[in-house]
């Protein structure tokens, strides 16, 4: 079978609507802003950019945004975006422009993430600092996630973002040990990441994130031992969702996950003390981070 399992019912979504998304959606014309969420087409953008319009007083409406272009120097085999060994240089103006941006809008959390880019000498960590940092001036009340690469390595690239005044470091693993070579660029390990994790943390980054896709041919004993890993760096939270087939090039979705699965995934991670999970079938490591942050860590 060249096409893998069939993809189940619940996998099918609806098209979002509610009065907080209206409105988020209302307020981003004309800010020139690119959303991961809009552009990747992402099923959660109701649940994210609706939020819950208040909670404790607090807007948990969630976006991402991709910084550093649209064109990646490493190309893993689940992934959509497009590859070259030397994109288009930085724009110089993007912090600026990103950050005025994001303060005029309505929203409570911002992911920030990007291309990798390993053919710039500081792996474009500054301009990443720099985006965070403007955020901050211009809109100190937005919470504001970092989701990064891995520098190819070095932490101290990995410090200057964790020193950004950002609230969540995240990084993702993306799957098990045993298949990081077969799911991810050649550059990328699993050792890597948990050192770009572990380094984050102890710069004193109050909340670590990573994320792991299901359904790529992972056992449940692989998975266990990866949460066990990500517990001895302390990474504080884990998000599970099912990978999705981008095109016929690439590669196969092994098994599509029922949902009692991640379920028991979540239950499995909570027990080992992280400190919040969100698990699905439709889940991306952005899904309702402003929620599950302001509930979790604000309250
Ligand atoms: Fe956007 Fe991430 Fe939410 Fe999808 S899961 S809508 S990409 S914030
Ligand atoms: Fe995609 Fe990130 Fe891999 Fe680049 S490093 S190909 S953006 S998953």
């Amino acid at each position: 079978n060249t096409k893998g399992p069939r993809l189940p019912t619940y996998l099918k979504t609806s098209i979002p609507s509610g009065e907080s998304f209206n409105k988020i959606k209302k307020d981003l014309r004309g800010l020139n802003l690119h959303t991961v969420c809009e552009e990747a087409r992402c099923p959660n953008i109701g649940d994210c950019w609706g939020g819950k319009s208040s909670l404790d007083g607090r807007n948990t409406a969630t976006a991402t945004i991709m910084l550093m272009g649209d064109t990646c120097t490493r190309g893993c085999r689940f992934c959509s975006v497009k590859t070259s060994r030397s994109p288009p240089p930085l724009d110089p103006h993007e912090p600026e422009h990103t950050a005025e941006a994001i303060s005029r809008w309505g929203l409570g959390y911002i992911v920030l993430t990007s291309v990798d880019r390993d053919d710039l000498v500081d792996g474009g960590a500054r301009h990443f600092a720099e985006t965070i940092r403007k955020i901050k001036q211009k809109a100190p009340q937005i919470l504001v996630e970092a989701l990064t690469g891995d520098f190819a390595g070095s932490l101290e690239h990995v410090s200057i973002v964790a020193n950004s005044g950002l609230d969540v470091y995240a990084h993702n693993v993306e799957t098990v040990e045993e298949l990081t070579p077969f799911v991810r660029d050649r550059r990328a390990t699993f050792r890597q990441s948990l050192e770009v994790l572990e380094h984050a943390k102890k710069q004193g980054v109050q909340v670590t994130k990573t994320s792991i896709m299901l359904g790529v041919g992972e056992n449940a004993d692989q998975v266990m031992a990866t949460l066990q890993e990500l517990r001895k760096v302390e990474v504080d939270v884990v998000t599970f969702g099912q990978y999705m087939r981008p095109t016929k090039r690439h590669m196969k979705v092994d098994r599509y996950e029922e949902p009692a699965e991640f379920d028991h995934w979540k239950e499995v991670a909570e027990a080992l003390g992280f400190l919040y999970v969100a698990s699905g079938p439709l889940v991306r490591s952005s899904y309702k981070a402003g929620e599950y942050y302001i509930e979790n860590v604000l309250r």
